[in-house]
């Protein structure tokens, strides 16, 4: 699944591919996302310029002339520029025409993503109660001490809980929480101050070094070849129970928290 590193990734990789472009219009092949796609798209997108690309959360936003186009992968979408003469496969489910002969090409195998239309995404339902960029000045020991105050939920919870912090899915979340020492399961009100700064630092440190692995993945989505896989990265903890700790050696140990898995070192990671 697309996380915010790959998010940002496609979205430094599309923007200068797209910004000043006029769109030709749009080709919807099938309109059933995890929300539909407006029936008007074509109409929607025909001569308007695409002014600015960016990221808010997991969401996409192409700001064009009248409104703004708002652009989720999912589970398993994927966005890439090919030429208008490279005929659609089975899950290019919508095209962006653009000005020059090319397309932009959602694909979407199971359909969680979502193309939408917005004359206001800030007012946007989707869009209007995001939390904190967790790469933004906004996020810092402070305020994730102020978040985190009088709350029992799990701290890795409320790493994961979009309404306070946009875009660190499971994996960054059990990642960060390694690299700062803290246990997953800790309630956040216990959270003390420095160990908020350490918790931030490790948040930007291991979104920002996914979004430099992404850099090297590039070509794969403006090319129009291959797949544009999300990267694999190695990882301290996910997807590593019964393994020993990089750190420590200690054997990293799998729990479930809210129906998701989590992953931590026993000895590194304390309450
Ligand atoms: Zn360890």
């Amino acid at each position: 699944m697309p996380e915010l590193p790959e998010v940002e990734t496609v979205c430094r990789g599309l923007a200068p591919h797209l910004e000043n472009r006029v769109l030709r219009g749009a080709r919807v092949r099938e309109p059933r996302l995890r929300w539909p796609v407006p029936p008007d798209l074509d109409d929607l997108t025909r001569g308007q310029r695409v002014h600015h690309l960016s990221r808010r959360g997991k969401y996409l936003l192409a700001q064009l002339d009248s409104g703004t186009l708002i652009m989720h992968l999912g589970m398993s979408g994927s966005l890439r520029l090919s030429s208008a003469s490279i005929a659609p496969e089975k899950h290019d489910h919508v095209d962006l025409l653009l000005d020059d002969d090319r397309v932009l090409r959602y694909r979407d195998p199971r359909r969680f993503g979502a193309l939408l239309w917005s004359a206001d995404p800030a007012q946007h339902p989707l869009i209007a109660h995001l939390g904190v960029e967790p790469l933004s000045e906004a996020f810092n020991a402070g305020s994730l001490h102020a978040m985190c105050q009088g709350r029992s939920m799990a701290i890795k919870l409320l790493l994961m809980d979009a309404r306070l912090i946009v875009g660190v899915g499971n994996i960054y979340a059990n990642e960060s929480l390694f690299h700062a020492g803290i246990d997953p399961r800790l309630a956040a009100g216990k959270l003390s101050r420095p160990r908020c700064a350490r918790l931030v630092a490790a948040v930007q440190e291991t979104l920002a070094k996914a979004i430099a692995a992404g850099g090297s993945s590039l070509r794969d989505f403006v090319d129009g070849h291959g797949n544009p896989g999300y990267f694999q990265q190695g990882y301290f903890v996910y997807g590593r129970t019964g393994e020993p700790c990089h750190a420590c050696g200690t054997l990293v140990r799998q729990i479930r928290q809210s129906a998701r898995s989590s992953f931590y070192c026993p000895h590194c990671q304390r309450r």
